[in-house]
């Protein structure tokens, strides 16, 4: 293979492939220097195997349900095996066509670990490879922290191994993924506790929505043990037992997860060698066009520690592309008002200011609209659930700056609204927009 390139990405994930694609598209020859699965977090160990088990769980729950509606149920249980077969087998498939995807766009493959010769030069085993750009997107990995017998537990890649279905999971952390795990293992039938350092899940979403998915957790019968930490694993015959700070324990657990955060993936990659700094918790700094310390060397993604989403890498990397190869010189990603979801049990759609956030930046002009409701699935059904939706205004003319919604679908409902938003849309145009009946999201342009 030749060893020059116009531009050589570092990690083959999310924004890797998609820079390198894009730059190829303008002509520019590129190569993916990859040390793992092509397709990197989100395809192999994120959002894709995760999606599929947020499915699963909610398929259980419509199976649930189904009585309900009329239908005479013979369940044969649930068999995880066999979804994680299928599950493997759809992820086997994307590798294949993340692969073939870079051969027809004429963008090399270099399978390996990539460390910094200097600032031009890369070496991947005995192999130098030179460019006059290189991008950094080797993402991030699960913070494991050193608690004694840490070992015995996993984190999000080892959930993707399990073999089969925990009967009790203990899971730390209060982010979304330890969110979206405890819904999804409780869903299938597990019996979730989650521990957290504080009392809180989802810190720095709006209060209303972490409030009524918190509640909807614990009604569900997720335990929440709160203000405190594991601070040892033990093995104990077949099962674990977790010691606490408070000093109590919980004992007989089958899986314990750590899901408490990400680092950076930087290992390695010698970065001092080419001139690349770092901030205090070892993300790479890069600049609004994702420029680092060294001016010929960018990172997008993960590794950056900016917003930690697969579209979000994406974007900066085709946008990156564009503007070295494309000719757009101002082409840049836009970090505000990015919309998410939480695929947690019942899931989030969010988009913009909490109001909290919204209030502390704009002080009294700001008008919020919320309705609490029960979707119309859930009035014949024993089992139910809660929707929220919450509009956040500023000024006069009530420009939306903040979406949020949670109950079924809010995953769906959520990306539409947020183009409005972008739009910079205001509470009038919702309200000028004619409602879609019966549906759980018509309570958006329907808020008084
Ligand atoms: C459990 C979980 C669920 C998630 N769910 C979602 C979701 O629902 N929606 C969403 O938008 N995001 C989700 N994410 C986040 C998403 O996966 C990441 O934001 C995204 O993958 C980041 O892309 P990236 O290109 O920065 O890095 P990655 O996709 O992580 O790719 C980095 C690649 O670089 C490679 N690499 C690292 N170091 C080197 C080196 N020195 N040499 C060569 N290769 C190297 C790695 O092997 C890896 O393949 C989830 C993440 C997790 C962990």
């Amino acid at each position: 293979m030749n060893k020059n390139f116009d531009m050589i990405v570092i990690g083959g994930g999310s924004g890797g492939l998609a820079a390198a694609r894009r730059a190829s598209e303008y002509g520019a020859k590129c190569a993916v220097i990859e040390s793992g699965r092509v397709g990197g977090t989100c395809v192999n160990v994120g959002c894709v195997p995760k999606k599929v088990m947020w499915t699963t769980s909610r398929i259980a729950e419509v199976l649930h349900d189904a009585p309900d509606y009329g239908f005479s149920i013979d369940s044969q249980g649930f068999d995880w095996s066999k979804i994680k077969r299928s599950r493997d087998a759809y992820i086997a498939r994307l590798n294949d066509i993340y692969l073939n995807n870079l051969r027809k766009a004429d963008v090399g493959f270099i399978a390996g670990r990539a460390s910094f010769a200097s600032d031009s030069k890369v070496q991947v085993g005995n192999n130098v490879y030179q460019a006059p750009h290189f991008l950094i997107a080797t993402g991030g990995e699960p913070i494991v922290p050193p608690v004694e017998g840490a070992e015995l537990g996993i984190t999000s890649d080892g959930f993707f191994e399990m073999e089969r279905l925990p009967k009790k999971v203990v899971i730390t952390g209060a982010g979304y993924i330890a969110t979206e795990f405890a819904g999804m293992l409780h869903g299938l039938g597990s019996e979730v506790i989650m521990v957290l350092r504080k009392d809180q899940l989802l810190r720095g979403f709006d209060a209303s929505v972490t409030a009524v998915v918190m509640d909807e957790m614990a009604r569900s019968g997720i335990r929440f043990v709160m203000n405190n930490a594991a601070t040892n694993l033990k093995k104990d015959g077949s099962t674990l037992t977790v010691e606490l700070s408070d000093g109590s324990s919980i004992s007989g657990v089958d899986e314990f997860i750590f899901a408490i955060g990400r680092k950076p993936n930087t290992a390695g990659l010698n970065l001092q060698a080419a001139g690349v700094n770092t901030d205090a918790r070892g993300f790479i700094e890069t600049d609004s066009y994702q420029i680092t310390s060294n001016k010929n060397i960018y990172a997008v993604g993960d590794v950056t520690g900016r917003i930690a989403l697969t579209p979000v890498a994406i974007a900066a990397g085709r946008k990156l592309s564009d503007r070295l190869f494309g000719g757009q010189s101002d082409a840049h990603l836009d970090y505000e008002n990015i919309p998410s979801v939480i695929f947690s049990h019942p899931p989030i759609g969010t988009m913009g200011l909490s109001e909290a956030a919204a209030q502390a930046k704009y002080g009294e002009s700001v008008k919020v609209y919320k309705s609490e409701f029960k979707n119309m699935y859930y009035q014949v059904t024993s089992r139910t659930s809660p929707t929220l939706m919450k509009l956040i205004t500023v000024g006069e003319d009530e420009k939306v700056i903040g979406c949020h919604i949670v109950g079924d679908n809010a995953d769906e409902i959520i990306q539409g609204f947020s183009v409005a938003v972008k739009m910079g849309a205001r509470k009038c145009d919702f309200d000028n927009t004619v409602a879609i009946h019966p549906t759980a999201s018509e309570e958006l342009v329907t808020m008084r």
